[in-house]
């Protein structure tokens, strides 16, 4: 990681550094005009010296530029920062978060193979397995997140992949990462976590034994709503295989995204920390209100899984969800009644939203699917921002008034 520019100052030296410093360093190459922040390569292709530098590189026999849905400089700063924060030989970028996981699917898996997906992932996640991974001949089965036994059961001789999210959207469940990663790895398939909800700043999967980490830059990396990305990072012999079917198919990120994404992650740490303690403080206060029938949050001593997300996650995360009485019509009215949170699917923003998944992140699901996910028609998923706590508080006694 040393850089030309200014090779040996204390700087750029990031050997052995913490987390925080290489949140805010790692990555970066400066160019001959010294800039202080990272460079923006707003550009599609690259020039070559002479015709035969030109075949040389599109050869490969010498390192370089070729288009930028190849490699751009501002895309690999932010590859190699997020390699560097969740400990992998290499990460590359993707134009979304379910980019990233078609990406894995598709280099990682043919027609015959068997892949086992969480039933607890995000909706859109069980759409692309469902509805379009099958069309191609890639059997699929859906174990219950936390239950070791019943995803030790499901593997079979194709299997390929075994895809998780933990904590999962929206229920906050939780997999021992390290134990799927031995049952996986005794029988032969990949194990790959989706770390959008704790990112690299609470939870390091690979270091748990986990093959591939994949995220939604979308949500906490971006941290202020306004950018798509991903990322997928794990070890180069399988990131070699995303790579070739990203270039060949083209959902690569392109380098404004991963420009602002590098300005988010300067501020992961100190800004996961601040999500994550305001999400404890409201789910503890909705855990003791009359009109909230459950709340779920990996947190309260009450969450089933509480041990482990102390023992797996450095914190809790940003997302409280809780079932109101009264069913689909008080939970609208509990959403309704806010005036502040924004009423969106989106999270992992400096501003706190709220929403309801039955019909809308989960929508599109059957009820069949909907209830195998756990997802019931009073439950409200909050996704805490960076507010003052006891305004967003506030916010919420009024959906409490409203039940
Ligand atoms: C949002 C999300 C995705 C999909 O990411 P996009 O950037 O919206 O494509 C995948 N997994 C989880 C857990 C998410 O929250």
């Amino acid at each position: 990681m040393t850089q030309e520019w200014d090779a040996g100052r204390l700087d750029s030296d990031l050997e052995g550094v913490a987390f925080d410093t290489l949140a805010v360093r790692a990555g970066q190459r400066r160019t001959p005009e010294g800039e202080h922040g990272e460079a923006m390569f707003l550009t599609s292709s690259y020039v070559f010296r002479t015709a035969a530098d030109a075949a040389a590189r599109f050869a490969g026999e010498v390192p370089g530029n070729v288009y930028s849905r190849y490699t751009n400089p501002t895309v690999r700063t932010f590859e190699e920062r997020i390699a560097a924060l969740e400990g992998a030989e290499q990460a590359v970028a993707t134009a979304s978060g379910m980019s990233a996981i078609l990406a894995i699917a598709m280099s990682l898996c043919s027609a015959g193979d068997h892949v086992l997906v969480s039933r607890s992932v995000f909706g859109s996640t069980i759409s692309l397995f469902e509805k379009y991974l099958k069309r191609f001949g890639v059997e699929v089965d859906y174990p219950a997140l936390s239950d070791l036994a019943s995803w030790e059961a499901a593997i079979k001789p194709n299997t390929k992949l075994l895809f998780v999210e933990s904590p999962s959207n929206p229920l906050a469940e939780l997999v021992d990462i390290a134990a799927l990663a031995e049952i996986a790895h005794a029988k032969g398939p990949l194990l790959v976590v989706d770390n959008c909800f704790c990112t690299p700043a609470l939870q390091q999967p690979l270091k748990l034994g986990a093959d591939i980490v994949m995220h939604s830059a979308t949500k906490f990396i971006d941290g202020q709503g306004r950018t798509m990305g991903g990322v997928v990072a794990g070890r180069s012999e399988h990131m070699k295989e995303v790579v070739g079917f990203l270039r060949t198919a083209g959902p690569t990120l392109s380098p404004f995204n991963a420009w602002m994404f590098l300005k988010g992650l300067e501020t992961l740490r100190i800004r996961m920390q601040a999500h994550c303690a305001s999400a404890l403080e409201l789910a503890q206060w909705l855990e003791g209100q009359p009109g909230v029938e459950r709340v779920y949050y990996a947190g309260l001593p009450s969450h089933p899984q509480h041990e482990l997300a102390r023992r797996q996650q450095s914190a809790f995360g940003a997302v409280v969800s809780f079932e109101v009485k009264g069913g689909k019509e008080a939970a609208w009215r509990f959403i309704d009644a806010t005036r502040m949170i924004s009423i969106t699917t989106n999270l992992g923003d400096t501003k706190t939203t709220i929403a309801h998944p039955a019909t809308t992140s989960h929508g599109r699901l059957s009820p069949q699917e909907r209830a195998n996910a756990g997802i019931s028609d009073s439950l409200v998923r909050l996704a805490v921002g960076l507010e003052d706590v006891a305004d967003i508080k506030a916010d919420l006694e009024r959906g409490l008034a409203a039940l």
